[in-house]
């Protein structure tokens, strides 16, 4: 296989004959692979560790029947996937989105392991969701929803077990739903079992905002490991969900201006720089479209015409929105605009193609697993503060994700010298990540 190491190949193949059809997944496992030839040669005895770590632990799918307004039953389906518990509990969001399907779930949580495993906490990799659509739903539905959701899911998660949190669809309203369903069927204030939750009734300070701030801070050190700053920069994000807001929020904290953002029906870009509190009563208020955005802020902003949001010119571009919206045809645009940093709030938004595009036209590019970890890093925090029935301040708590996600750009580039890619985040990442899991596993035997 191309590129590939060959005592990996088989083992790839392996995973294509026993995953048919699962692209999302075949792709995430082959950027880890990609990653771990001077690995398995350094240390052969990681070869049936990686077998293993391609066979989730366990895989739930099921039914999830519910109730519109006007009285009709729909029919859903729920998965949650169990990866990895070699370093903690499984760990890793539910997702609530119309293309969700067991291949999509899997892509998510084999990341998950990694990414968990570089934020140096103890938490194991899971991830979960349902085909549901929220978009155009009543708060009621998205309620019945939910509820019906957890009846079937309590069964499986706990605080030492499973601790799901939100992702793509599911947001604060969500994680309440949920939250409150598996409190009423277990008769217990497991505060520990779900994070994103509400401040008031055991959330964390700065969870809302974690993704988003942890991959500006994580660009931040790229930018500091050579000398620079966010000061002055142009800033293009994609999406303007959870983790694009917060990610503008940072830019222009840090002193960028952020001049594009989208959604799934276009893009639109403000050279002046983005309104993000008309954003947020837009996005998350009214819930409307990037369109209603642009109308509200009138002739400064324009809506994309032409290409994607990854044509606007930019020093640095965040795709925080969903997988594969990044391709080669972007990255190649990108590199013609002298675009300097690539880093990944979204999972897996780069393809294959364009990664190949970035890191050969000069573009250093962080993968998701690294840049966006802070989520997940401050669920962690979340759940320290639920075990300890405390509640830290939002500068504590913020002061903690950015030494995590110091410590996560610090280890990479360690460990990518190490291995022999000095400046490559991505063997960095994958590498740090894969042989802290692997050391786990073997410690704990063939289970
Ligand atoms: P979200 O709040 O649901 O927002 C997703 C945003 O992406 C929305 O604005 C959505 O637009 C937009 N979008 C979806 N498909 C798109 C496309 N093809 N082109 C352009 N925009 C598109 O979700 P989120 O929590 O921000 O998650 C975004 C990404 O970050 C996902 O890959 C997720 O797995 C990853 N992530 C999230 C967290 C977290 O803590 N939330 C942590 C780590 C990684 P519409 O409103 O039109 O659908």
């Amino acid at each position: 296989m191309p590129g590939l190491d060959d005592k990996l190949t088989d083992l790839f193949h392996q995973v294509l004959d026993r995953n048919p059809g699962e692209l999302e997944f075949h792709q995430a496992v082959r950027e880890v692979f990609d990653s771990l030839g001077p690995v398995v040669t350094k240390h052969p005895e990681y070869a049936d560790v990686i077998k293993r770590l391609c066979e989730p632990e366990r895989q739930i799918i099921f039914r999830v029947p519910w109730t519109d307004d006007a009285g009709q039953v729909h029919i859903n389906r729920g998965f949650r996937v169990e990866f990895n518990s070699a370093l903690g509990p499984y760990k890793g969001g539910l997702r609530f989105h119309p293309s969700v399907n067991l291949g999509i779930v899997k892509f998510l949580g084999f990341e998950q392991i990694f990414k968990n495993a570089l934020t140096g906490l103890p938490i194991g990799g899971g991830k979960g969701g349902s085909d549901f659509d929220p978009k155009g739903r009543s708060e009621a539905e998205v309620m019945r929803f939910c509820q019906s959701f957890m009846t079937e899911l309590y069964r499986h998660i706990g605080e030492y077990t499973d601790v799901p949190a939100g992702d793509i669809g599911v947001g604060g309203r969500e994680i309440g739903y949920l939250f409150g369903q598996y409190k009423r069927i277990t008769n217990r204030y497991e505060s520990g079992v779900l994070t994103g939750k509400g401040i008031s009734w055991g959330g964390s300070r700065v969870r809302t905002e974690a993704t988003g701030y942890g991959t500006v801070f994580f660009v931040d050190e790229m930018l500091k490991a050579t000398g620079g700053s966010l000061e002055g920069k142009r800033v293009t994000v994609s999406g303007s969900g959870n983790v694009a807001t917060y990610a503008i929020a940072k830019v222009q904290q840090l002193g960028g201006t952020v001049v594009a953002c989208s959604d799934s029906s276009g893009y639109v870009v403000e050279e002046d720089g983005i309104d993000l509190a008309l954003l947020k009563q837009v996005k998350e208020v009214d819930r409307g479209r990037i369109a209603d955005y642009a109308a509200a802020r009138g002739a400064g902003a324009q809506l994309g015409r032409d290409g994607s949001i990854w044509h606007v010119p930019a020093d640095i571009a965040l795709p925080c929105a969903t997988q594969n919206e990044l391709d080669a045809d972007d990255a190649a645009r990108l590199v013609a605009n002298g675009c300097m940093i690539v880093a990944e709030g979204a999972n897996m938004p780069c393809t294959p193609e364009a990664i190949k595009v970035l890191t050969e036209g000069g573009v250093r590019y962080a993968p998701g697993k690294a840049a966006n970890a802070g989520g997940v890093a401050t669920s962690a925090l979340e759940m320290q503060q639920n075990a300890s029935r405390d509640s830290w301040s939002f500068a504590h708590t913020e002061e903690r994700l950015a030494d995590i996600m110091r410590g996560i750009h610090d280890r990479c580039l360690a460990t990518a010298d190490e291995y022999g890619s000095p400046g490559s985040y991505t063997a960095g990442a994958n590498i740090a990540g894969f042989t802290k899991v692997a050391d786990a596993m073997i410690a704990l035997g063939v289970i």
